[in-house]
């Protein structure tokens, strides 16, 4: 049985003022979630939010990372700096970055694989353009983007990664997919997982991102092969991603 796993992604939205006050409010309704729950915060305000979780069961994670461990790469920032923080996430490959920064998928396998040797648990980004959804291509696209991971790290590394399925065209828009829509593509993707190997096809958590509310994320988490969600906008409101914690 694999146990749910709720993580806010608050891209770069944050000050100080508001990180307490989310944090705090979070912390305030952890007595009723039985999801593991995971916060990815700015690097800035990755010690604030350490300080703030001591002793809770709320996890910290970044959003980002470089894929060396230290040198002359300015503005960047290492696996192990992110560790030193009480990190134990990350994200990896979202879609944001593959478009705006234009990370790659080799790329994004040598960031899961840096994480990796940090001991921080990756969570991998994957999913299709709405133009490439309309051309038939979601399978193809998701498939390049976690084959190439699993070229580069191997199979049995995904003991310690997270999926996380993220059509873009759902990505802050409002429009979510619709349940069967994602339960396709979660299905699509375990069956990707079990040609390697059966028991890590089962074992793998594979959340759901796009439009996550309060709202849609029962009927959504509901289905057999989603395993929790990765969350924007829902994530910066302690009261809304506390009601989708409460799912799991
Ligand atoms: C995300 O950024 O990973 C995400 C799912 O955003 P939103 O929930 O706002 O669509």
């Amino acid at each position: 049985m694999r146990r749910t796993i709720v993580a806010g992604n608050w891209k770069m939205n944050a000050s100080k003022e508001s990180v307490n006050k989310l944090i705090l409010g979070i912390l305030s309704g952890m007595s009723e979630v039985r999801s593991e729950v995971v916060v990815c915060a700015p690097f800035p305000y990755l010690s604030q939010v350490e300080a703030l979780i001591t002793h809770s069961q709320v996890k910290l994670g970044a959003q980002n990372l470089n894929t060396n461990s230290s040198g002359a790469f300015t503005g960047e920032v290492s696996a192990n700096m992110i560790k030193d923080f009480g990190a134990r996430h990350v994200i990896v490959g979202h879609s944001e970055r593959r478009s705006l920064y234009g990370e790659t998928s080799p790329l994004v396998a040598e960031k899961v694989k840096a994480a990796l040797d940090s001991d921080l648990t990756p969570i991998l980004c994957v999913g299709e353009s709405l133009e490439q959804r309309e051309s038939g291509e979601t399978e193809i696209v998701v498939a390049e983007q976690i084959n190439t991971v699993i070229e580069s790290v191997g199979i049995d590394a995904f003991r310690n990664i997270i999926i996380a399925y993220e059509p873009v065209w759902a990505i802050g828009t409002g429009k979510t997919a619709s349940p069967e829509q994602a339960q396709a593509a979660h299905l699509f993707i375990r069956d990707l997982l079990r040609k390697s190997n059966e028991s890590i096809a089962q074992s793998t958590h594979i959340l759901y991102g796009g439009s996550m509310n309060a709202g849609n994320a029962k009927e959504l988490i509901s289905c057999a092969d989603i395993d929790g969600g990765l969350i924007g906008g829902a994530a910066l409101k302690a009261e809304d991603f506390l009601q989708i914690c409460r799912v799991g």
